[in-house]
Parts: structure tokens; sequence; C-alpha cells
């Protein structure tokens, strides 16, 4: 078979992020470059013939609709990373349904398509809230999440949970969690966000070829901001920062290197989700 991976980006402003010491900071979502940094990553996506699923956040989609427009008519998947970048396990069954909701409703208006996909925000399903994270996300209609790192890490992380994708649930919502590595002894995720700027391309293909050898899907992610070393930057603590934006200047090349190697082997995690529930 075929090796299969997804290319997926959480479209959100330079601003949504969950650190201590920004919580209830109000920011301005006018004059950002997201717009003109998603046009990029379109960009990048035809020069390589490929399709993205994009976890778009609702506020994002009601200020600016016409991202969604864009990132739809070119044929990308149109899925929810919730309403506000509110941390799931702070939030109860019925806040939690409310948020997704508001950012399902937003992204179906926009597009006329049902949307099947989420992805909660900074990987917050913990394993108090899988009690009915899954329940909620069946009832908006939704088929699939792609929201856990398998293992426990100090920030994020559920131990124990299946490391590929599986249907953990008995609401036949499949999950899709994020492909980790393990580093003398300790947790790391590879593929997306702070990992794909920490390490090496060497290092992010020789586990990505790892796990397609075990018949096991790899989702690279990015965020707009994190190929925009001009893009506004929040105050953060030394190591907080550190973390947040540590490689951002080379990243678009970095990232791109990926999808010239890997781009025959995306599809949309919607198609992907389809093809199991099928075969
Ligand atoms: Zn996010």
């Amino acid at each position: 078979m075929k090796d299969v991976n997804f290319l997926t980006f959480d479209i959100e402003e330079w601003f949504h992020a969950n650190y201590k010491g920004i919580e209830g900071l109000q920011f301005c979502a006018k004059d950002t470059n997201l717009e003109r940094n998603v046009d990029i990553l379109i960009g990048m996506c035809a020069r390589y013939n490929t399709q993205a699923t994009c976890f778009i956040l609702g506020d994002v989609a009601e200020q600016k609709p016409q991202i969604v427009k864009k990132l739809h008519s070119a044929g990308h998947e149109v899925a929810s990373h919730g309403s506000s970048h509110k941390i799931i396990s702070t939030m109860s069954s019925k806040e939690f349904e409310e948020d997704l909701y508001k950012s399902v409703d937003t992204l179906e208006q926009i597009t006329g398509e049902k949307v099947l996909g989420f992805r909660a925000p900074s990987w917050s399903v913990n394993a108090t809230s899988l009690e009915w994270f899954y329940g909620v996300l069946s009832k908006q209609g939704l088929r699939y999440s792609s929201s856990v790192f398998p293992a426990k890490h100090p920030m994020f992380g559920i131990a124990n949970f299946p490391k590929e994708p599986s249907y953990p649930n008995k609401y036949g919502i499949m999950e899709i969690p994020q492909a980790i590595t393990d580093i003398i002894g300790f947790k790391s995720g590879y593929a997306g966000g702070a990992f794909l700027r920490l390490f090496p391309n060497w290092f992010i293909k020789r586990n990505i070829d790892n796990a397609n050898r075990k018949n096991r899907p790899v989702f690279l992610y990015l965020h707009p901001r994190e190929i925009d070393a001009d893009e506004k930057r929040l105050e953060l603590s030394l190591i907080d920062k550190f973390f947040h934006y540590y490689g951002v200047s080379g990243c678009q090349n970095k990232f791109e290197d990926l999808l010239a190697q890997y781009s025959d082997t995306f599809m949309r995690m919607d198609a992907f989700e389809a093809m199991y529930r099928t075969s």
C-alpha cells in the first residue's frame, strides 16, 4: 500500500496561544499578516499539487471569512479548531459544545459544506475531558478528531493512547493522533510546530519514514505565524519565547523541503476517514 501522510495547518492569528501570563489579554486582529501568510501556504500547496486539511479558528472565520473561502476554493479541507482557542480541559462539556457549535456553524455558512474534523487548541484534550469530548463531536455531526498527543508530556498528552488512527470511543469518531518519537526515554513530537522548528529535517524524515514503514500515517502541522519573522510577537517568558519563536526565519524553507519529499503521500483527513470507515 502507498504511504499516506497528511499536511495540516492550524489557521489562527499570531496571538492565539495558551501561555500563563497572556490569558485575558485583548489583541487586535486588524493589520496582521495572517491573510498574506495563508496566501503563501496556498501557493506552496499549489506548487506541489497537494491538498491540506485546515483547522480554522471560528473567531478568524468570523472576522476574515475571505481566508476560509480562499482555502476552500483552492481544494483544501475546512475543519474546526474551535471558536476562540480555549483549552478543552478547562471547559465543561456544555461550554465546549457551545464553543464547537459556534465555530462549525460559522465555517459551514461560509463554505456551504459540512465540517467533519476538529483539532483541539494546544493538544488540550486530557484523560478527564475524554469522557465527554467524543460525544460532543458526535452530536455536532463530526467524523474525526486530530487532537491527542498520545503520551504523557510535561505540557499535555494522554498516556497509553493508541499511536495510530483508531476509533477509541463508542461514537464512531476517528482519532488521528500526533506522531511521536522516543528521545532517550522522553516522548516528543517531531512533525509540526515547535518540534518541526527545533529538529533538523533529516531527523524528521527518518521518523516519518520509520512510521510509514509500520503503516502509520504522520501529519505535518504548521501555523501561519511560523513562516513569518516579521509578524507581531507575544511577550513571553524566556523559555516560552524559545519554543514559540525558535527557527521561525528558516521555517518556510524547511517546510517546503518536507513538502517536496512527501507531497505525493498527502491526503485530506476527511478522505482518509471515509476510506477507513468503508473499508
Ligand atoms: Zn491553535
